[in-house]
């Protein structure tokens, strides 16, 4: 009987304790526990980026989507951020002839980031740092984050862009199995990353059943064209996605989880970015005076 009492008190007790914790998804908060959040963060916010496309024969459309919402879940378990829910809006032109691709036009893209930056800000936080999981983003991405000297913002944005960890490399390299050039879209690394997270969402089976090799159709050297991932990979799918394993997928995420860990806490103590970013838009504003 007392070992029953215990227990039961063991449960309400542990089941109380875990009610109080203030979740880190935005969309998990109750409206009273916000301010809470964004002072715990110290008012830091993480908008994980990802995209809906098609993603080889075997991936999920929303790989890129729950890649770095799994890997931003995971980092704030050690370091707590607020997380800005499902943000699937980027450029992704390049996979408009595959199923269930959703590209909407560049200035919807463009405004709806800044929209979502301004609000993100408005609700109390003044750092955010975007984590990317889509390959054809960086590009629009970083001319975004140049533009916002274009005018005054009371907050900062960050974009996650690890350097190369050479011992990780080293590793990587060892227990990578397919082509290294060619493993840039549902390949072997990718596909392991999403086996790890999710792999109710994977179809395996079904991992040959295309060519995600480079189809080099296009001879040009030293020009740029729009049609050339297409022209590469007309079935939007590069690298070998069978050669995948949960294993490596682990080994991917493990690291990566503790790469960005340690940028989020760089970012929380940061103050110079904002105060520097103050000083600039100062003197623009003071120019002529
Ligand atoms: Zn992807």
């Amino acid at each position: 009987m007392k070992t029953c009492i215990l227990l039961l008190f063991t449960i309400l007790f542990t089941s109380y304790t875990f009610a109080q914790e203030v979740p880190a998804r935005w969309d998990e908060l109750v409206a009273g526990d916000f301010p809470k959040a964004v002072e715990k963060s110290h008012k830091t916010c993480i908008l994980p980026i990802g995209i809906l496309e098609k993603h080889g024969p075997h991936s999920p459309i929303g790989t890129d989507l729950i890649h770095v919402r799994e890997w931003a879940a995971h980092a704030v378990k050690e370091e707590y951020a607020v997380v800005f829910p499902d943000y699937f809006y980027g450029q992704i032109n390049e996979a408009r002839h595959q199923p269930g691709t959703f590209a909407l036009p560049s200035k919807v893209i463009w405004d709806l980031l800044e929209a979502t930056c301004d609000e993100i800000a408005r609700n109390g936080f003044d750092k955010i740092i975007i984590l990317n999981g889509h390959g054809g983003n960086p590009e629009f991405l970083h001319f975004f984050m140049q533009s916002l000297l274009n005018k005054r913002h009371n907050y900062a944005v960050y974009l996650y862009e690890p350097e190369r960890d050479t011992v990780y490399a080293k590793e990587y390299v060892k227990r990578h199995k397919s082509a290294l050039a060619t493993d840039e879209h549902a390949g072997e690394s990718e596909t392991a990353t999403l086996l790890y997270y999710r792999p109710d969402l994977m179809r395996m089976d079904r991992a040959t059943d295309q060519s995600g090799a480079n189809q080099a159709r296009l001879p040009l050297s030293d020009l740029y064209t729009p049609i050339w991932w297409y022209a590469a990979y007309p079935n939007h799918y590069a690298g070998e996605g069978a050669k995948a394993t949960t294993g490596f997928g682990k080994f991917i995420t493990d690291h990566e989880i503790a790469s960005f860990v340690k940028a989020l806490k760089e970012v929380k103590a940061d103050t110079k970015t904002l105060t520097l970013q103050n000083e600039f838009y100062d003197r623009v504003d003071n120019l002529n005076k």
